[in-house]
């Protein structure tokens, strides 16, 4: 029976397996297992822990996890191609790596795989972001996740963690602090990834919050967001006039000018918000 020693290098691997890069795939691969074991020690003790791993492409990642002892690793993969190297990861850990043939944003993780749950991917940057999205809005909080190590292009890791009144300030930012602890953890040049992507990328570790950081209902928070940053340089008496006729006294209801924009608002301020506006239609 062959053992994780037995496992041949990445470069190998994809000659073997003919797996040239899909740019339609977003397929930007990393071969150095010291680097993927590396950014698999970001995603914390993995050894009480089943993982979800989006995108293991030749597998440089779930090995990386496999080896930091995650109990169980769940590989979602979209390229049939790799396949028969996932295969081969899975016989060298018997009983530990499950790959599903599937697109990531149809599947439900939760009939695979037990709580707690840590997400871990390096994905194509759309996909990447549109599932972060929907897993900081899940229907119950806390979520069925624990943390989420994802991969960003640089630009989008700055977003998610970034401050008020900073150019990088968005509805990211927002939804991904209100519930969730956020942080760059690790920054990557191109040059580590085959082949080389032209941008550089961010490695962010959130944790979930057994409680959002300040109370709002959820829906009115995403909606409100959405509503403010879809005009983020207008004063929010005007971008946010469609979610309440009233929108001037609701804003100084809150102690917030209506003069102000929405990058300059913190988290507490658009819960309170967030929080009145609700008062105002139900009073
Ligand atoms: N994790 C590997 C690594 O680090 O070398 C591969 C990373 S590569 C940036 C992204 C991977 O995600 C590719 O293997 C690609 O085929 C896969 N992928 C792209 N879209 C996907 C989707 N919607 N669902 C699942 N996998 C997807």
């Amino acid at each position: 029976m062959s053992g994780i020693d037995d496992l041949p290098p990445l470069r190998q691997v994809i000659a073997t397996h003919g797996l040239s890069a899909r740019k339609a795939l977003g397929q930007n691969f990393l071969l150095d297992l010291n680097l993927t074991a590396k950014i698999a020690r970001q995603a914390g003790d993995l050894r009480q822990s089943d993982v979800l791993e989006i995108g293991p492409g030749p597998g440089g990642l779930t090995r990386g996890l496999l080896a930091e002892g995650a109990r169980r690793v769940l590989a979602v993969e979209k390229d049939a191609r790799c396949l028969p190297a996932l295969a081969e990861i899975a016989t060298a850990y018997p009983g530990r790596l499950e790959v599903l043939n599937a697109d990531a944003l149809e599947i439900d993780p939760l009939t695979h795989l037990a709580p707690p749950v840590r997400i871990v991917a390096n994905l194509p940057y759309n996909v990447g972001t549109e599932l972060l999205t929907r897993w900081l809005d899940p229907p119950d909080w806390p979520p069925f996740w624990t943390s989420l190590t994802l991969m960003f292009q640089k630009e989008v890791a700055q977003r998610i963690v970034a401050q008020p009144g900073s150019k990088a300030y968005g509805r990211l930012a927002v939804l991904a602090q209100w519930r969730s602890d956020a942080r760059i953890v690790m920054e990557l040049p191109p040059e580590a990834f085959t082949p080389p992507p032209k941008i550089r990328s961010a490695v962010v570790h959130l944790t979930a919050r057994e409680t959002p950081r300040c109370p709002a209902r959820a829906a009115t928070l995403f909606a409100l967001t959405a509503r403010a940053f879809g005009q983020r340089r207008k004063m929010l008496r005007a971008s946010l006039k469609p979610m309440h006729p009233a929108i001037e006294d609701v804003l100084t209801g809150v102690g917030i000018a209506p003069t102000r924009r929405a990058e300059e608002l913190s988290l507490e301020e658009f819960c309170a918000l967030a929080r009145a506006l609700d008062t105002a239609r139900d009073g």
